[in-house]
């Protein structure tokens, strides 16, 4: 979503911008996220990039903490404490960090894209191929969709959350919230804060961190019906989707742009 927003907010009286997905805003893994900008199972392999994307995006929230759009966005700092352990906190840490509230700050670019008169199409895409015969250019940002779309390495780093807390299990690709999952939440979090054992439910909720050996962001051009397609690839961001996003963004923009203005120099 953001790839495409900042793809419009370039060159918007020329481009024509279309999002497909099988699923929008509320039902999409980025939904469920907790929304802290919290580096989490990012790939070693490529953590001196990582480390930009999330910097790039660090400093893009901030700018939206100090902006008038900041309470309609939900963005803000938050400090509290972080316990990871099965049965008992084996680590912890105390920090400040920033949050925003996906609930918000999705359907927002969702009426931004629009305003800008972006296409809309709820449909799901069983190959690549089947969308290179109408467009141009080709951003992937199908999170753990990938898999489906031909990506094996692709796998889920799932899932549950409530605001007490959550797992993450490599390899489990179901979406059901389970017994023992929320046993072992609430026990664990009621040992730290007892008053949580009589707390009311109120929201659970599954997710699958779509996590590959290394976050997938590159161009590719493929020759299609006598014609070269670009495809930019931007998913695979584990459990950093929101640390890391706004870096991730630029960069895919960077290729679009790229790729415009040479289809554009093809033309002359
Ligand atoms: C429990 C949990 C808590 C998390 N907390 C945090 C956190 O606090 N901070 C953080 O940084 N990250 C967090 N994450 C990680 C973050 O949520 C993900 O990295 C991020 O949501 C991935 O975004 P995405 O846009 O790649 O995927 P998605 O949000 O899944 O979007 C993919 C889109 O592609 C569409 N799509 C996929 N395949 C197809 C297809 N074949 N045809 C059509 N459309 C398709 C989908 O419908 C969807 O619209 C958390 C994840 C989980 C599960």
């Amino acid at each position: 979503m953001i790839t495409r927003n900042k793809i419009s907010n370039v060159k918007t009286e020329r481009v024509d911008i279309t999002i497909i997905a099988d699923k929008f805003s509320p039902n999409t893994c980025s939904d469920g996220s907790g929304g802290f900008w919290e580096p989490f199972l990012l790939p070693e392999d490529s953590l001196a990039q990582s480390n930009k994307w999330c910097k790039d995006t660090w400093d893009y929230l901030m700018s939206l903490v100090k902006s008038p759009t900041a309470a309609a966005l939900g963005v803000h700092t938050v400090s509290g404490y972080n316990f990871t352990g099965v049965n008992i906190p084996k680590r912890w840490s105390v920090y400040t960090t920033m949050m925003i509230n996906v609930k918000k700050y999705l359907p927002w670019l969702m009426r931004q894209f629009r305003i800008k008169n972006g296409k809309v199409i709820n449909r799901k895409i069983n190959s690549l191929e089947e969308v290179m015969a109408d467009y141009d250019l080709v951003v992937n940002c199908t999170g753990i969709g990938a898999y489906d779309l031909g990506d094996s390495s692709v796998y889920p780093a799932q899932r549950s959350s409530s605001n007490t807390g959550g797992t993450s299990q490599r390899g489990n690709w179901s979406t059901d919230v389970t017994v023992s999952d929320r046993k072992r939440i609430l026990d664990g979090c009621s040992r730290l804060i007892p008053s949580l054992q009589e707390a009311e439910v109120l929201e659970e909720w599954t997710g699958l961190r779509p996590s590959r050996p290394t976050i997938r962001l590159e161009k590719e051009d493929v020759c299609f019906n006598g014609r070269t397609v670009t495809i930019i690839h931007n998913y695979g961001h584990a459990g950093s989707g929101i640390t890391l996003f706004w870096g991730c963004a630029k960069v895919a923009t960077d290729f679009a742009m790229e790729s415009y203005r040479l289809n554009q120099q093809s033309k002359l």
